[in-house]
């Protein structure tokens, strides 16, 4: 089956902040044309073409669950163990819609076992999805993003930079 491709979606180019371009999560990127993509493709930041989402990589999840279309990026973390649930602030909503919220609601069920964990993540707040059912608030986990020239910064899992 062919690789998947990233098409029109380019949701990740809004949610996650990229340093090398001292851009903030959660506006659009100056280079993400609609439509089309990247205009800097060839050049673009490191960091960005070594970000893929889990839609990308995981030909189980169908079309509706593509960024764009469902508004959300998963993405996962700690070797798999956590499934990060990215929304747009904008939407935050989104992961609550079907089929979404049931499906994910499924995944923390069956893989609490296995110490498996989702996230959702709005912004700085982070919602962990109780494997019975229900979820609690964790609060602002993440810091206030602050841009410093030359001055990457990674997280596991993610090429580029969340909005930690
Ligand atoms: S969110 Fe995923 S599918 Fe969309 S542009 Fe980013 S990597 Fe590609
Ligand atoms: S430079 Fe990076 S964030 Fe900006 S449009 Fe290109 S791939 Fe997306």
């Amino acid at each position: 089956m062919a690789e998947r491709e990233c098409g029109a979606c380019g949701q990740c180019c809004k949610l996650i902040g990229v340093r090398e371009l001292e851009k903030a999560p959660h506006v659009w990127c100056r280079y993400f044309r609609r439509g089309k993509g990247c205009e800097v493709y060839a050049v673009r930041p490191a960091g960005c073409g070594e970000f893929a989402c889990d839609w990308l990589l995981d030909e189980r999840l169908g079309d509706d669950w593509r960024p764009d279309r469902c508004g959300f990026v998963l993405h996962a973390g700690e070797g798999g163990r956590m499934v990060n649930v990215e929304l747009d602030p904008a939407q935050p909503n989104a992961w609550r819609r079907a089929p979404y919220e049931a499906v994910l609601r499924g995944w923390a069920a069956e893989g609490a076992s296995e110490g498996m964990e989702v996230l959702i993540w709005i912004g700085r707040r982070c919602l962990r999805l109780l494997p019975g059912g229900g979820e609690v608030d964790q609060g602002l986990v993440r810091p206030a993003m602050e841009f410093a020239a030359h001055d990457r910064l990674r997280r596991p899992g993610s090429g580029r930079d969340w909005p930690i």
